[in-house]
């Protein structure tokens, strides 16, 4: 029974890496932004969050908690999971807190991907999702094959990107500290390519 946090900034490789770590403990990925973009596609998206999403900030504690409860309900969940993207705020984390302790788990870890906002922008303006697998690319470092079918985020443009930025180092910053003074964070340097970056997660995670 494992049960993991991701937390990083945007670009930082917590999808990519969320692979990894799912395989390796078969466990389900829980990526909220994900689940929001899946409720866009179904136009299930209440359109107050849809804006708020496109524009980079955070969608509100409350609906985001509502969505992870429900989540957390779904009998794949039994065996443990990574939550990927969640939380992401400190309001966030106490409400996770509750709803483990309801049902008696225990979170094992949480993982932080440190990469320098510096190396993040490029990252996210030449990431490329191909909608048909869900796989995630790099123009230039992991190229997607011919027959992709590539989207480009609508949150992935410079100028969004930068918000996204600002609402990390502004709400999701403080979960380190928070996850530091319960002894569960585990810092993983994030530079470098995925390979490299995986064996320092497997060795975290050891
Ligand atoms: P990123 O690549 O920036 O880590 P995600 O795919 O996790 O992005 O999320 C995309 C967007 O969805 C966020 O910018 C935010 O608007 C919304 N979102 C996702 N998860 C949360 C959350 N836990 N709290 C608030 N908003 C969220």
């Amino acid at each position: 029974m494992k049960i993991l946090i991701l937390v990083g900034p945007p670009g930082s490789g917590k999808g990519t890496q969320a692979e990894f770590i799912c395989k390796k403990f078969g466990i389900p990925q829980i990526s909220t932004g994900d689940m929001l973009r899946a409720a866009k596609r179904a136009g299930t998206l209440d359109k107050k969050y849809l804006e708020i999403m496109d524009s980079g900030r955070l969608v509100p504690d409350e609906a985001i908690i509502e969505l992870i409860e429900g989540r957390l309900q779904q009998p794949d969940t039994g065996g443990g999971f990574l939550l990927d993207g969640f939380p992401r705020t400190v309001p966030q984390a106490e409400a996770l807190d509750g709803l483990l302790a309801k049902k008696g788990l225990t979170l094992n870890a949480v993982v932080q991907l440190d990469v320098p906002r510096g190396l993040l922008e490029e990252r996210l303006v030449n990431r490329r999702t191909d909608r048909k697998t869900g796989k995630i690319y790099h123009l230039m470092y992991n190229p997607p094959p011919a027959d992709a079918e590539l989207e480009h985020r609508a949150d992935d443009q410079p100028a969004t990107v930068q918000k996204r930025q600002d609402a990390y180092e502004a709400q999701t910053a403080a979960l380190l500290p928070y996850y530091e003074a319960k002894q569960l964070l585990r810092r993983v340097d994030g530079v470098g390519k995925p390979d490299e970056v995986t064996s320092r997660l497997e060795a975290a995670l050891a």
